[in-house]
């Protein structure tokens, strides 16, 4: 969708379009959809008010004293749902008292970007967005004869969810989003399907609904579509590795061909910035209990996790932290499918622009498989074993609170804190069988 200074009038777009309803839409600090629906009738006072909601109620830092929580849509960003054309999508920015709030995900995001343009980049940007369909339950994987111990490409489990993949891939081509690939995954019922890479918020938009889009139409199916990262303890788990690269105009900035690597000094410093923050990047990358299962996982029955066990960087190599696959683009491939979209890009965005801006050194890439041989790399940083050392590595990183900002991560930190806290009250199957006779 093209940005443009003209704004569109969402209640003209209505009569012109069919379009019923509207669903003013944001994303929470954990990532959730929050909604309200309105009619086309009342549209125009939502464009230029904002509807209000009770931001204490979504995953914020606020009380339920505080005054509404206001989300402003933004009319470039509106989407008629493909599989429901009379309502119209719209991604809002968050203001209260009439300022956008510094908490809200999307405003992060679109403050991270600003921070490249004044040092001279656009930044583009890609996601890979895997996903189960399990059974309504999510207890199972939906389709029973999708068993065998390498399921990766496999054509005929493809073909079993032809219906829901086709559906979905066809919705992003009439949107316009260029998706180019689907395939069956690395897991039992597990798929992913690709888009073209475009503008960071552009993308961030387009994972926000990619997710909700995925959910709604393995509903209608009778599946449940889940990003959870590691539903299964034996099988692949869910990345969501992100692709970035920064221009300045049609200049990519981070290339140099003369590299061996591909990559420009201010490439190295991208990375570095990269492996410096990583751990305390985790706490946005891997932001759940769950996602701990994926990362620093034990092998998987397919051969293989796909999943990073440690801080490394190397060229056109699937098992390291970042890959270089080419032409001054980074693959980060820590993330997984519960990040926050929108903090997913910025979190990257910011510990990357660090790197630059205090040109820090990435070390030696390597080109060793990590899976077999990573035991060998002495001084390679290891990744968090858990959510509480990724929070704890948040909170110590002063370098990416700077970029970041501590109005985004101390309230983050906050309710994941919370989170692990809720966890840390269960008493688990194992714990007791562990425990019972000790
Ligand atoms: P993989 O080989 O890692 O599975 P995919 O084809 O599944 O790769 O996904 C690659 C993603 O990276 C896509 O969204 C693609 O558009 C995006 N991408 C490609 N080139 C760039 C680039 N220069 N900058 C940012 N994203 C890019
Ligand atoms: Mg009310
Ligand atoms: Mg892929
Ligand atoms: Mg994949
Ligand atoms: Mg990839």
């Amino acid at each position: 969708m093209a940005q443009s200074t003209i704004v569109p009038d969402l209640a003209a777009i209505a009569a012109e379009k069919g379009i019923r309803f509207f669903l003013i839409s944001f994303t929470d600090l954990f990532g959730a959809q929050r909604a309200k629906l309105v009619p086309a009738a009342a549209i125009a006072g939502m464009q230029k008010n904002g509807a209000g909601f009770a931001g204490f109620a979504a995953n914020f830092v606020l009380s339920p004293a505080d005054p509404d929580l206001v989300a402003v849509p933004d009319a470039s960003t509106l989407i008629q749902l493909p599989w429901k054309p009379e309502v119209g999508w719209l991604a809002s920015d968050l203001k209260m008292r009439g300022a956008l709030i510094e908490q809200g995900p999307r405003n992060t995001l679109k403050r991270m970007v600003e921070r490249a343009r004044a040092a001279g980049f656009s930044v583009k940007t890609g996601v890979e967005c895997e996903f189960f369909l399990l059974t309504p339950d999510g207890q199972e994987i939906s389709d029973g004869h999708d068993d065998a111990g390498k399921p990766c490409y496999d054509a005929s489990a493809l073909m079993r969810r032809y219906d829901i993949i086709a559906e979905i891939c066809d919705a992003m081509l009439s949107l316009g989003w260029e998706p180019y690939q689907n395939d069956h995954e690395d897991a039992n019922g597990q798929f992913e399907m690709n888009w073209i890479f475009d503008d960071a918020l552009i993308t961030a938009d387009r994972h926000v609904f990619f997710k909700f889009m995925a959910r709604s139409i393995a509903e209608k199916h009778g599946l449940r579509a889940t990003f959870m990262p590691k539903p299964f303890m034996h099988l692949t788990g869910t990345g969501c590795h992100a692709h970035i690269s920064l221009w300045n105009g049609d200049e990519n900035v981070c290339f140099d061909a003369e590299d061996a690597m591909g990559l420009s000094q201010r490439g190295y410093h991208f990375v570095g910035g990269l492996i410096h923050h990583a751990d305390a990047l985790c706490a946005f990358l891997n932001p759940t209990v769950n996602s701990y299962k994926r990362i620093n996982a034990p092998r998987t029955v397919s051969g293989a996790t796909w999943s990073p066990n440690s801080v490394t960087y190397s060229g056109d190599n699937r098992t390291h932290m970042i890959r270089v696959p080419g032409k001054g683009r980074f693959e980060m491939r820590l993330p997984d499918g519960a990040a926050n979209p929108y903090l997913l890009q910025a979190s990257i965005l910011a510990a990357g622009l660090d790197g630059i801006e205090r040109k820090i050194d990435p070390g030696k890439p390597l080109d060793i498989n990590m899976y077999t041989e990573g035991h060998k790399v002495k001084d390679a940083k290891k990744l968090p074993l858990n959510l509480l050392d990724a929070l704890r590595a948040l909170d110590a990183d002063n370098g990416l609170r700077d970029v970041m900002g501590s109005d985004v991560i101390d309230p983050y930190l906050q309710l994941k804190t919370a989170e692990w806290n809720a966890h840390c009250g269960h008493l688990s199957d194992w714990e007791r069988a562990a425990t019972i006779d000790c």
